[in-house]
């Protein structure tokens, strides 16, 4: 990704918004600011590696899905889909932005026991209420229309095939920032370190930045990623949010499927889905998931030997002759309390925004929830879709939005 367009240090002392973290979540915040006639204010985005080599947004699988197991959360997908199939016309109609589609070959959760198929079956319930196109399947219907799969064990499967499936998030992603800034966004390369709160501690005055610079911000927004606990220290405030690593490989197969793959959710955990080409991408993670160091993305070699690789030929057999020609390890923000999404004020330090704990599905949530952090910043409301349930305030309420359906 392009390191262009970064300023070396801000070019004033003082911001109506600061956002910190300028990966897809920031730059979608800022990108909706600037797209809002009602907004005339100034926007900073510091963003400490503006080559964006370690983000979650660089290791991302990119997909989207409308099966989740709260309305709201499937109403934000949706929002994604329109989105990125009509981005030029949201982006003003702008002739160099690509017109964008999906790749809708669907997600197929596979659920091996009773317990996980009612589980399947009351998502799916919720899905329809809301509009999505989930189809329950039989293990016969599964075979009959993708025989590839070994369906030994499977008591259901559910799957979708309108709006889910592949999207090209990092063209969005470089849209926004384009745009954004030449409409006057400011990014600049830089860490925040620091934050000074008023004498009664209700607003954040200032950020520091680790060159020295001190920024006075009118509101600030924690779009930090897996750094999010790290940023919320510096005002004294927990937020639960880890970093948590995750395994991608992408592999070739020496007898490529006669058809699409659906994003398979193996009950074991194991995700799999079509790349084209004979290719495939799959992910995973350990049993033992403990918080990592924010550097550390080395790979486990013995995962994919002993577990990975083991499943997915289990589960499809064609798979048992495959190569991989990469893999790398990236960092959900983990949502250690209910793997929802977590915005909105503090509601003692009324500035400062939450932007955090998207576990696993923050790509295709950075539309609605830009657009909608973007309403808030503007209006102190939503004139949208209403994400006061995601607030903050739902932990120090103990009042977990629980997501069932987390990859
Ligand atoms: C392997 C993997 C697969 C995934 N697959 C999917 C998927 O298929 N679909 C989906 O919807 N989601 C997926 N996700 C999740 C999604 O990628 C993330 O939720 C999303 O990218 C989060 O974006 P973000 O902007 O919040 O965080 P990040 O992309 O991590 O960005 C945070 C930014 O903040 C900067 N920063 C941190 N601290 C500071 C500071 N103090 N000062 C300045 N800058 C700072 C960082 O440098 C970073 O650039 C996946 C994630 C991973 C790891």
């Amino acid at each position: 990704m392009s390191t262009a367009g970064f300023h070396t240090s801000p070019t004033r002392s003082s911001y109506d918004v600061v956002i910190i973290g300028g990966a897809i979540m920031g730059s979608s915040t800022a990108w909706f600011l600037s797209d809002n006639p009602d907004f005339d204010g100034s926007v900073l985005v510091v963003e400490r590696d503006p080559t964006y080599g370690a983000c979650s947004t660089a290791h991302t699988n990119s997909c989207m899905r409308q099966q989740f197991s709260t309305a709201l959360n499937v109403q934000i997908s949706q929002f994604a889909a329109d989105f990125v199939k009509n981005i030029r016309t949201y982006m003003g109609n702008d002739d160099r932005v690509p017109n964008l589609n999906i790749h809708s070959f669907g997600y197929m959760y596979l659920a091996d026991t009773p317990e996980f198929a009612t589980v399947l079956r009351a998502n799916a319930k919720i899905q329809h209420q809301v509009g999505a196109a989930t189809q329950l399947m039989t293990a016969d219907q599964i075979k009959a229309d993708y025989p590839f799969y070994n369906v030994d064990d499977i008591v259901l499967g559910s799957i979708n095939l309108v709006d889910e499936g592949y999207w090209d998030g990092a063209t969005v992603f470089d849209w926004w920032r384009r745009q954004a800034r030449e409409r006057g966004v400011e990014y600049v390369s830089g860490e925040v370190v620091a934050m000074t709160k008023n004498p009664v501690g209700s607003r954040v005055e200032s950020v520091a930045l680790a060159g020295g610079q001190v920024i006075s911000c009118g509101q600030l927004v924690n779009a930090s990623g897996p750094r999010a606990a790290r940023t919320t220290k510096m005002i004294g405030i927990d937020v639960p949010v880890e970093p948590r690593k995750r395994f991608t490989w992408i592999f070739k197969a020496e007898q490529p499927l006669d058809r699409d793959l659906p994003l398979t959710i193996d009950p074991s955990g194991v995700h799999v889905r079509e790349i084209g080409g004979g290719t495939y991408q799959c992910g995973g993670h350990s049993d033992h998931d403990p918080p990592v160091a924010y550097d550390d993305f080395t790979m486990d070699h013995a995962l994919w030997e002993q577990h990975i690789w083991p499943m997915l030929a289990t589960r499809i057999p064609q798979f048992e002759a495959i190569k991989v020609t990469s893999e790398w390890a990236g960092h959900y923000s983990m949502n250690v309390f209910d793997h929802n999404a977590i915005m909105g004020p503090h509601h003692e330090v009324e500035n400062f925004i939450f932007l955090n704990g998207f576990s696993g599905h923050g790509l295709q949530q950075s539309p609605a929830m830009g657009r909608g952090t973007a309403e808030w910043l503007t209006y102190g409301a939503y004139r949208s879709l209403d994400l006061t349930p995601f607030h903050y305030d739902r932990i120090a309420r103990d009042a977990p939005i629980m997501e069932k359906a987390v990859i």
